[in-house]
């Protein structure tokens, strides 16, 4: 009579948190160590849109709001998507939530049945099956190589597809690999989508983050059978530097937006009052901050990828966008380390953080089991210090 939830034991806990406790425990100890785990940016949120949320709170503008957000964030939203995306949405196609994860957790509670099948091209973000299957669907996973940019072919795609095929998670720019989708590739995945008739959840949380002049492309903003299909997601957590605000949003067909709302209504009622202040100054202000920090990101995206780029036994492909290099380590594990083999990845990254300090995050989780991911959204001296860890290890092989 005790037992507990099926689905809530089937989850994974996130496995970058073990390294990442690790690394807390090393440096409470006063150990000196380089953490490339971060999943956020190191900067603070720009002054003007702390001080919008502070002004939020001495107004009083501190009660419940409508459960899906306020109109005034969803005009703002609409616009943004109108200027940026060059997708066109009206307000109440408009659920702003709590977080870019929530957002995802309210489409799959939205447009899933149990057994109902979300393709999920690998690598991915580890929370992309956990979040499925909580909501009843059967993630299948597209496997894809280095050789092809981490992106899945149309002929896979097509091959991963069953009568039982309800979504495509696509992310660009991905975590973890830094690859962005051309609109030649998303025209290929559109033409999909709408001759299978299934639902795209576009993922561009890192949107504005892309680099070299590489452009962002919405895949709702190619045509209207795809518009149709496609539930957009973003936030204001990696562009602005506000993770710990917990704004996520979504743009979507108005039916799919309203069981988000109700479903949200129930879950959470409203996103928090001060943040969606914040948020707003976030898209309406000025965006000189966001421009400053995506300068620094790319200065330490460049020193990243031409120092790893010479170590040896590791490659990786030049990353166009969020912040994060994916590393080929697959070479590394057959190598010895002080008379064994290293073997396997969570191996790698466990030696990496005991014995030179410098946290990793090994991506079995992530579908990709001889690779690890590296974030810069850290200071280029510590990345400078990090990498030159690596690669004293790395000569030693
Ligand atoms: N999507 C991707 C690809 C992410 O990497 C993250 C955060 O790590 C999110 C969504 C969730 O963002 P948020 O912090 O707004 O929940």
């Amino acid at each position: 009579a005790l037992s507990l939830s099926k689905k809530a034991q089937a989850v994974k806990p996130s496995s970058t948190l073990e390294i990442t406790a690790k690394a807390k425990k090393l440096k409470a100890e006063g150990i000196d160590v380089v953490g490339f785990g971060a999943g956020e940016p190191d900067f603070n949120t720009p002054k003007n849109i702390c001080e919008k949320a502070c002004e939020a709170i001495n107004s009083g503008f501190t009660k419940y709001t409508p459960a899906s957000g306020t109109d005034e964030l969803k005009k703002a939203i609409c616009q943004k998507f109108s200027d940026f995306n060059h997708i066109k949405y009206e307000p109440n196609q408009i659920v702003i939530s709590n977080g870019g994860k929530h957002s995802l957790t309210n489409i799959f509670e939205a447009i899933l049945n149990p057994g109902d099948e979300v393709i999920i091209p690998a690598p991915y973000w580890l929370s992309y099956p956990e979040i499925v299957k909580l909501s009843d669907g059967v993630p299948v996973i597209i496997d894809t190589t280095k050789e092809q940019g981490f992106k899945p072919t149309a002929q896979q795609i097509l091959e991963a597809c069953t009568d039982k095929t309800k979504a495509l998670i696509l992310n660009s720019p991905s975590n973890p690999t830094g690859m962005i989708y051309s609109r030649d590739e998303l025209e290929e995945i559109a033409k999909i989508a709408v001759e299978k008739d299934f639902y795209v959840v576009a993922d561009e949380m890192y949107e504005y983050l892309t680099y070299d002049g590489a452009e962002h492309i919405s895949i709702a903003s190619l045509n209207d059978e795809i518009y149709k299909r496609t539930i957009t997601c973003s936030g204001v957590s990696k562009s602005y530097a506000m993770t710990g605000w917990r704004i996520g949003y979504t743009g979507s067909s108005v039916e799919i937006a309203k069981l988000m709302g109700s479903v949200q209504s129930h879950q959470t009622s409203n996103p928090n009052s001060i943040a969606q202040k914040a948020a707003y100054e976030a898209l309406v202000g000025p965006q000189d901050a966001v421009e400053a920090m995506k300068e620094e990101f790319d200065k330490r995206r460049k020193y990243m990828f031409e120092r790893i780029s010479k170590m040896p036994y590791v490659s990786t492909l030049e990353p166009k966008g969020a912040f994060y290099v994916f590393i080929d380590a697959g070479e590394v594990l057959a190598k010895e380390y002080k008379g064994k083999v290293i073997g396997d990845i969570a191996n790698f990254a466990s030696i990496l953080i005991e014995e030179y300090n410098v946290a990793v995050i090994p991506c079995a989780d992530f579908g990709c089991d001889e690779f690890i991911r590296l974030s810069y959204a850290i200071s280029l001296e510590q990345i400078e210090k990090g990498l030159n860890r690596i690669e004293e290890f790395l000569k030693a092989l």
